[in-house]
C-alpha cells in the first residue's frame, strides 16, 4: 500500500468504489506486491491460525517467565471465572483471557503474531478470536477483521513509528487498541466511517501513554496492560457501532500522536529510566534480576 494513504484517502477510495475498507486493502495490498487477493488472505488466515495457537498454549499454561515477573495470571482469571466470581459477561471474559494468554506467551518466549508489535500482541486476536466466537461466525470473517485491524496499523505507521522506543506506549499498545476496535466493528458489520471512528476515538484516548518497562523486560506493565487495553477497544467499538464519532478527524488524531511522541522524554521511551521502572519497587526487580543473571 502507497505510504502517502492517509484515512481520508482511504476512505474516499472505498465510497467511490463502494467497499469495505478490508476490501480496499486487500486490492492496494494485491496490486503492490503482485500476489492475488485470495494469496494474500491466505496469508492472512495463516497469521490468523498462529494467533489462536498463542492463545491456545496460553491457556493451558501457568509457567513463569524467565524472570519470574509474569506468567499466572491468566491461570488466575479463568480459576475466578469457574468459580463464576466476575462483573464480565462471557465474551468480556474470553477478551480478557484470550489477550493475557498471548502476552504470557510472549514473556515464556513462547510463538506469537506481533499486531503490531510483540509487546501488544495479545489485543488484536483477543478481540478477533473472542467476538468471533461469540457471533458464531466463520473464518472468512475473521480474516475480514485481521485485514481491518491491519489497514488501521499501516496507515498510522505512515506517520507515526510503531515502537515505544520512538513514540511510547501509545504507539504499541495504543495502536493495538485502534486495530482491534476497527476490527470488532467489522465483525459486528458496522460501516466504513464507524471503523474509522472506532479507531480514532480509542486512539484520541490513549494518547501520551508512556513506555517504561521494568528491568527493560516487556512484562511489567506490559502484560496487564494488554489486558486493559483489550477491553478498552471493547468501549471504542461500542460508541462507533452506536454512531458517536470522533469530532476531531483520524489523520489530525495520529498527527497528535506524533508530535505527543516526539515531545515525550526520550526516559518515557523504552530505556527504563523513568515511570514505573523507576519506582522503588521497579528498581528493587531489576537490581534483583541483575543479581540473579549475573550468579
Ligand atoms: S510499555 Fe513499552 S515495552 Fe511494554 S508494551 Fe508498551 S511500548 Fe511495549
Amino acid at each position: 500500500m502507497t505510504n502517502l494513504m492517509n484515512f481520508s484517502d482511504i476512505l474516499e477510495m472505498s465510497k467511490d468504489k463502494n467497499k469495505k475498507l478490508y476490501e480496499i486493502c486487500e486490492l492496494l495490498e494485491a496490486e503492490n506486491t503482485e500476489i492475488s487477493v485470495e494469496e494474500i488472505r491466505n496469508k492472512t488466515g495463516v497469521i490468523l491460525e498462529a494467533m489462536k495457537s498463542a492463545i491456545k498454549s496460553g491457556l493451558e499454561s501457568d509457567e513463569k517467565s524467565t524472570s519470574g515477573m509474569c506468567g499466572d495470571d491468566c491461570a488466575r482469571l479463568i480459576s475466578m471465572y469457574k468459580n463464576s466470581k466476575s462483573l464480565f459477561s462471557v465474551l468480556h471474559q474470553k477478551i480478557l483471557t484470550y489477550s493475557l494468554a498471548t502476552i504470557e506467551q510472549n514473556a515464556r518466549m513462547g510463538k506469537i503474531a506481533a499486531c503490531p508489535t510483540a509487546g501488544s500482541c495479545g489485543i488484536v486476536p483477543s478481540v478477533i478470536i473472542a467476538v468471533s466466537e461469540e457471533l458464531k461466525t466463520n473464518k472468512d470473517r475473521e480474516i475480514d477483521a485481521l485485514i481491518t485491524a491491519g489497514l488501521i496499523g499501516k496507515i498510522v505507521s505512515n506517520k507515526l513509528a510503531l515502537a515505544g522506543a520512538v513514540a511510547g506506549c501509545q504507539s504499541e499498545c495504543g495502536v493495538a487498541a485502534a486495530m482491534a476496535a476497527a476490527a470488532i466493528v467489522e465483525l459486528y458489520d458496522g460501516t466504513n466511517i464507524q471503523i474509522i471512528n472506532a479507531a480514532a476515538l480509542t486512539l484520541k484516548n490513549i494518547m501520551g501513554l508512556v513506555c517504561d518497562p521494568v528491568a527493560g523486560l516487556v512484562e511489567i506493565p506490559c502484560v496487564k496492560r494488554n489486558a486493559f487495553l483489550s477491553i478498552y477497544a471493547v468501549v471504542g467499538a461500542e460508541l462507533a457501532l452506536a454512531g458517536i464519532e470522533s469530532v476531531i478527524p483520524i489523520d489530525e488524531i495520529v498527527d497528535a500522536m506524533k508530535q505527543v511522541g516526539e515531545m515525550m522524554s526520550p526516559k518515557l521511551k523504552e530505556s527504563s529510566e523513568a515511570g514505573l521502572a523507576t519506582t522503588p519497587t521497579g528498581l528493587k526487580i531489576t537490581e534483583e534480576l541483575i543479581q540473579k543473571w549475573n550468579n
